[in-house]
């Protein structure tokens, strides 16, 4: 059995959007910073005032690990190796997730990259990144 993510209260407008196809984090209300991973104030200012903003799903590749053991062997058996990375979004924020799409080996730093969703349940959609297609 994969392990499935468990929305939290704080974490729900996040899972609820990428099952809609799109990628968000939080915008302070205040002073205007993005943050991701979902908490409840500003790690600026400390502001509970926030919403829940929509990103490019483009981003950069930041830093990355690729996995051949995972803690985990059964449920992920049919995934190795695969790539864990921090990926830094358009908008600023850095982000843990999954790089798809290509040969750990074509990784490189700072490659362009773009959000892919990935339904695993009626409720959990997966949000990876995969290399941005080329643009003219
Ligand atoms: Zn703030």
């Amino acid at each position: 059995m994969r392990p499935v993510p468990q929305p939290t209260e704080i974490s729900r407008p996040f899972w609820e959007a990428t099952r809609r196809g799109e990628l968000r984090v939080q915008r302070c209300g205040d002073c205007g910073r993005m943050w991701w991973t979902p908490q409840l104030a500003c790690p600026e200012c400390l502001s509970e005032r926030y919403e829940w903003a929509r990103v490019s799903g483009r981003a950069t590749l930041y830093s990355w690990s690729v996995v051949h053991r995972p803690a985990d062997p059964v449920a992920f058996a049919d995934e190795i190796p695969y790539v864990v990375a921090i990926v830094q979004l358009e908008e600023g924020p850095h982000m843990l997730t999954n790089v798809v799409g290509c040969e750990p080996g074509e990784l490189r730093a700072r490659m362009p990259l773009e959000v892919a969703f990935e339904p695993l349940t009626d409720e959990i959609t997966l949000y990876k990144f995969r290399p941005a297609a080329a643009r003219s």
